[in-house]
């Protein structure tokens, strides 16, 4: 298939989703709670405000459970009912097709709680806990170790799977252990070595494991002072660097040793190159942005685009880092 033929095919099939989508939107949305919690669960529930795409059709179901108890309450409603489970964290790395997602959608961002050990400098966190308001708030108590995350607009469940990293330091470079609920509802404790970490991966991705916590092994007894201004100057080099000012997943594909997939999409001339409201970024062209209603085909064409001419000029398939999520 060409890509012109590719791209036609999927603007045809985006036009179909939209009215797909409007049926969708005009059916009524009804809410459940979970017996023994106030835990709600809703239908028909619109997904782009859960992404940092600022796209995606509805939740078939969407339920955002603030304990764990509502957590296992959540998947014995989709056991009893038959439906596929997807977790989003702060959707910082997903894209969800305009058809929306089948089944129940668990949003981990009211998972919050954290325990700061000074003695041994261990930070015990719940997977919704946000990294970079971590990072921050370390960084203001002089522990040092999370200042690289602090442009990560993730959580820390979505950390812990993707392997999360910048400026040379990731998440599994701290993991101590990471609790991890079964979907037969049992909860164990992970090493970092059981989890098969390697760049952005971990055995995590694509199963059926919630993360609900972890433990980050971190330094104490730092000058805060020193701390705040390593953490200020990592993030304003990623604001000179990152286009933070639109919509986006970070960066699109995985770098191909030795290459960056950055530096071969520039040198491929697609800097700016734009399909509906997506656009490849100018300031990093790993970036894809959202310049104002793109929609979630508009992406997934420029991704299949990108990741053709690149082939052509290269002989290199560029590998997604973004997780897409629903049918396309
Ligand atoms: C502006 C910007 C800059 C970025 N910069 C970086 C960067 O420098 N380095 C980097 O590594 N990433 C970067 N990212 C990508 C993204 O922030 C990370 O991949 C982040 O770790 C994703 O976390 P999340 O909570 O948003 O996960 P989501 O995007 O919600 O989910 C990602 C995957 O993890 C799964 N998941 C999420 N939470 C859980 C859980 N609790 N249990 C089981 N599965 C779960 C989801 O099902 C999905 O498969 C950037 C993104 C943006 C928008």
């Amino acid at each position: 298939m060409t890509i012109s033929q590719a791209v036609g095919n999927v603007c045809i099939a985006s036009a179909l989703n939209t009215k797909k989508q409007e049926t969708a939107n005009s059916i009524k949305s009804e809410v459940i709670y979970l017996p023994g919690t106030d835990c709600a669960i809703k239908s028909q529930a619109s997904l782009s405000a859960f992404t940092s795409y600022r796209v995606g059709g509805a939740a078939q179901w969407y339920v955002a459970p603030r304990n764990l108890e509502a957590l296992q309450a959540s998947l014995n409603y989709a056991k009893e009912h038959d439906l596929i489970v997807t977790i989003l964290g702060a959707g910082s790395n997903l894209l969800v097709s305009d058809r929306g997602i089948p089944g129940l959608v668990i949003v981990t961002r009211h998972l919050r709680h954290s325990y700061f050990d000074s003695e041994t400098g261990q930070l015990t966190v719940a997977s919704g806990e946000s990294i970079p308001s971590l990072a921050w708030q370390v960084a203001e108590l002089g522990w040092q170790g999370l200042e690289w995350a602090v442009g990560i607009p993730g959580t820390v469940g979505g950390a812990v799977v993707m392997n999360a990293g910048a400026h040379k330091s990731c998440i599994a470079d701290m993991l101590v252990s990471a609790q991890v609920l079964s979907p037969d509802g049992t909860v164990g404790t992970f090493t970092p070595k059981q989890l098969g970490y390697s760049y952005r991966t971990s055995l995590l991705q694509g199963g059926d494991r919630i993360v609900t916590q972890a433990t980050l092994q971190l330094e104490p007894g730092a000058d805060p002072a020193q701390v705040v201004a390593l953490t200020k100057q990592h993030k304003k080099h990623r604001l000179n660097t990152q286009p933070y000012n639109f919509p986006s997943c970070g960066s699109v594909f995985r770098n191909p040793k030795p290459y960056t997939a950055g530096w071969l999409i520039e040198q491929t001339g697609l800097k700016g190159y734009q399909i509906g409201g997506a656009q490849v970024a100018q300031l990093h062209a790993n970036f894809i942005v959202n310049r104002g209603g793109a929609k979630a085909s508009d992406i997934f064409c420029l991704i299949r685009h990108i990741q053709q001419q690149v082939q052509e000029r290269w002989s290199i398939w560029l590998e997604p880092e973004v997780k897409m999520i629903g049918e396309f």
